[in-house]
């Protein structure tokens, strides 16, 4: 597993703003080495190990980009029609002969451009008659056709090191022929629950239990990024367990995510499990909900003394989960998997909510979006608890007021983070 030196988290501050945890996982965290080869069909969602230099131009050779007639820009007459006679007729996939100067083939989307032929005249503005094409002046040389390589260069970098592959990427490796790609190993992430109170979905709920729903939420986020997540269970409120647990898993995994049990309450153990463990980065981010946050290194069991897993302990409210595990965990495991730093999206929007807060800290409040004419409309889900599950089901993004800004007015602009095009 990729082990952390002991000191690269090295910071001595108290409440922790969002961008410095940021910068922090940016500065310190080291990129992976190594690379596996996977096939085309698996590799969503993985990250590029090594630039993709294209083995071949895209598109290979010179096209017709409509259905059309194909001609020599150079018969065309510049002022009146033109009249050429038509020599042939090319469907994609067909191989060109090359065109005699005063003719014109009919040409269809995606065959090659006959030698000579440099434009093609889109076929709803030409009109057939008697073995020849009737073309209006008026056209650019080069028009409705492809030069070989207007996508993409032979030898060019077509995806770099450290790209994620989305849909899109995967579509043009495999224009560019690629049929396996060197990608980096996906992190392991070991998930926990903490919480004497939490019952295991499926189980009958005793008394005064509630279910574990943040090692689901959790799991389902990693499964949006090249990660590969572990379930490890719940964790009774108990320190040693909780610092024997941690240690235990440390070896095996990247990087560990607990929620809850990180707060100030008496029995609120992880943070001093961490520090039992290994050793605490910060504790308590300047933002709401998801102050009580942590981050630290674990030793593994029988692992060097100066080597550690990193381990984020997030806050058991579930919207506070998620908060963090968008600010912490998210480009922690984007930057242990190797993969370009990726901000999170964000756009303008009106707010169509008062709000108050307080200065120093940043707030995200959730908010469902209405799209008309201007900017889109924030409204505020209207109850604030940072334990309310359908406060997320029922919104679309977060509204993030900047540390700052002390109150919104109806009418304000404000910045929305649309979770839901993240998760
Ligand atoms: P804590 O920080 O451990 O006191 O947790 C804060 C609140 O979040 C408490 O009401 C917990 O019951 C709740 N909570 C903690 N962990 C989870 C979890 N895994 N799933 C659902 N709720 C949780
Ligand atoms: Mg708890």
């Amino acid at each position: 597993m990729a082990q952390l030196s002991d000191d690269c988290f090295a910071f001595g501050g108290k409440l922790l703003a969002v961008e410095q945890a940021a910068a922090l996982i940016a500065e310190r965290v080291p990129s992976p080495d190594g690379s596996e080869p996977v096939a085309l069909r698996a590799a969503l969602g993985r990250v590029l190990a090594e630039d993709l230099r294209a083995p071949v131009a895209l598109p290979p050779f010179f096209n017709s980009a409509v259905d059309g007639y194909a001609f020599r820009h150079a018969d065309l007459a510049p002022q009146g029609e033109t009249r050429l006679r038509l020599a042939g007729r090319l469907q994609a996939g067909a191989a060109a002969a090359p065109i005699a100067p005063g003719t014109a083939i009919r040409i269809f989307t995606g065959a090659p451009m006959p030698d000579g032929a440099d434009t093609v005249m889109m076929q709803e503005d030409a009109q057939e008659e008697g073995g020849a094409v009737i073309l209006p002046p008026g056209l650019k040389r080069g028009a409705n056709c492809r030069p070989a390589g207007e996508d993409v260069a032979l030898g060019e970098v077509a995806l770099a090191e450290g790209r994620r592959l989305g849909p899109a990427e995967i579509g043009l490796a495999a224009a560019l022929g690629c049929a396996s790609l060197n990608v980096r190993r996906r992190v392991r992430v070991g998930v926990f629950s903490t919480g004497d109170e939490l019952a295991e979905p499926g189980a009958q709920l005793g008394g005064a239990k509630t279910y574990d729903s943040n090692r689901f939420t959790l799991m389902a986020l990693l499964a949006g990024l090249p990660a590969e997540a572990v379930d490890l269970g719940i964790l009774p409120d108990d320190r040693d367990a909780t610092a024997r647990a941690l240690r235990e898993a440390a070896a095996a995994h990247d990087l560990l995510l607990t929620s809850g049990g990180v707060s100030t309450g008496e029995a609120d153990h992880v943070k001093a499990a961490i520090e039992a463990g290994g050793r605490l980065v910060f504790w308590r981010l300047a933002v709401k909900p998801g102050r009580p946050a942590a981050m630290g290194v674990i030793r593994p069991e029988g692992g060097s003394a100066d080597a550690g897993t990193p381990v984020v302990g997030l806050p058991g409210n579930p919207v506070a989960a998620v908060v963090t595990f968008l600010h912490l965990a998210r480009p922690l495991v984007l930057r242990l998997a190797g993969a370009t730093a990726e901000t999170l999206p964000r756009f303008a929007a009106e707010a169509a909510f008062a709000y108050r807060k307080k200065a120093g800290r940043r707030e995200y409040v959730r908010v469902s979006l209405a799209f008309g004419e201007g900017l889109p409309v924030a409204r505020k889900y209207p109850r604030e608890g940072a334990g309310l599950l359908t406060s997320l089901t029922e919104s679309d993004a977060f509204a993030e007021l900047p540390e700052e800004v002390t109150q919104v007015a109806p009418g304000d602009r404000v910045r929305v983070l649309p979770f839901r095009a993240v998760f």
